[in-house]
């Protein structure tokens, strides 16, 4: 029996700016994503059935299809019949690090870490770009899990341009052990309280530049120059120059408008990080998870004593770890 065991790291976003509504229902981003040590763990074991079997040590994740590990397999079976058909079905065993609902895309990097291993398992020898056209299939946030590292990502979040990596910065996470955010409410809310500053460029099938019209001014501005602004704006320039105090200064997400005033104890949270002498902090993805960059695992320390000393919750919970410069890994293989 093969199997292979992988690790499937967390994600930060260092930016996340909502441009506006796309016809397919989902927003138009620009993020610039982080992987961090933070990791999931995940063993795929093939089984002569044709069965797809999860099973999670974590009491809120699914073990049945609704699993985003499960919508892998499917995808991959449904992709590759006659393989399935020959080679069978998999058990998945998948030991969570990552809390869970938490803005971190904890079910999108095992969704990741699934394609990879059972394209390993498959001997399908799919290139990166095939992997990645797959990921993008089931969800916006795994072409970037399976890739990892630094990237500025725009579409869905699933068009990927890689940025240097960020080495030897530090991360404090804090989160509440029972508050969940969904990912769906926060943008919902979002459309509903900010919709009117969305561009609306791609409800026109034809744009004036097609036409040879001029173009209209500043309210005009196109998704894609607004998304061009980002990935020329000053957060790009402090990572390419490595500038670790303006990468801090220059952390921004969106979704705070909505998340932090819905949720007191995440906004108490965020102030407790903003004034704990950290470089930087901010909500990550849809939260509740709030994070601060820090320059040293001492630094991360320090800040961690600090925020835990102004909140006294026995329900918070921390995390120290570090920026990582890969997405899913495969750390051992049994034939
Ligand atoms: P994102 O940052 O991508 O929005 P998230 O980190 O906020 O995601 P997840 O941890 O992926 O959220 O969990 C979101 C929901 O998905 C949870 O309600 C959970 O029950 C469900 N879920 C399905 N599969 C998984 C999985 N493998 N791991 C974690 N949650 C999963």
């Amino acid at each position: 029996m093969r199997s292979y065991s992988l690790i499937a790291p967390a994600k930060i976003n260092l930016y996340l700016e909502i441009l506006g509504d796309r016809p397919d229902g989902y927003h138009e981003l620009a993020m610039i994503l982080q992987s961090i040590e933070l990791a999931d763990h995940i063993n795929l074991r093939s089984i002569s059935t044709d069965t797809i079997r999860i099973q999670c040590d974590h009491p809120q994740v699914p073990n049945d299809e609704s699993n985003l590990a499960y919508k892998a397999v499917k995808l991959m079976a449904e992709e590759f019949p006659d393989v399935f058909a020959r080679l069978g079905g998999v058990e998945i065993a998948i030991k969570k690090q990552i809390p869970v609902a938490a803005g971190l895309a904890g079910g999108s990097t095992d969704a990741a870490a699934v394609l990879m291993g059972m394209d390993l398992m498959w001997q399908l020898g799919l290139t990166q770009p095939e992997l990645q056209e797959l990921a993008a299939k089931l969800g916006s946030d795994i072409p970037f899990c399976l890739a990892g590292g630094t990237a500025l990502a725009t579409g869905r979040g699933e068009a990927l341009s890689p940025l240097p990596d960020l080495e030897n910065l530090y991360v404090v996470l804090a989160k509440h052990r029972n508050l969940m955010v969904s990912t769906v409410w926060a943008y919902q809310t979002y459309r509903s309280e900010f919709g009117h500053t969305y561009i609306r460029d791609r409800v026109s099938i034809v744009t004036p530049e097609q036409l040879g019209l001029p173009t209209l001014g500043s309210s005009a501005e196109s998704l894609e120059s607004r998304a061009a602004r980002v990935h020329s704006g000053p957060m790009v320039n402090a990572i390419f120059n490595k500038n670790v105090s303006q990468i801090g200064q220059l952390l921004h997400n969106d979704l705070e408008k909505v998340v932090l005033p819905a949720n007191p104890q995440v906004m108490q949270l965020r102030e407790a990080f903003e004034s704990s002498g950290a470089l930087g902090t901010m909500m990550s993805g849809s939260g509740p998870t709030v994070f601060a960059l820090c320059e040293s695992e001492a630094h991360a320390q320090e800040i961690q004593q600090n925020v835990r000393a102004r909140i006294a919750d026995p329900d918070l919970d921390f995390w120290v770890t570090k920026f990582s410069n890969h997405g899913v890994q495969v750390v051992s293989t049994v034939n």
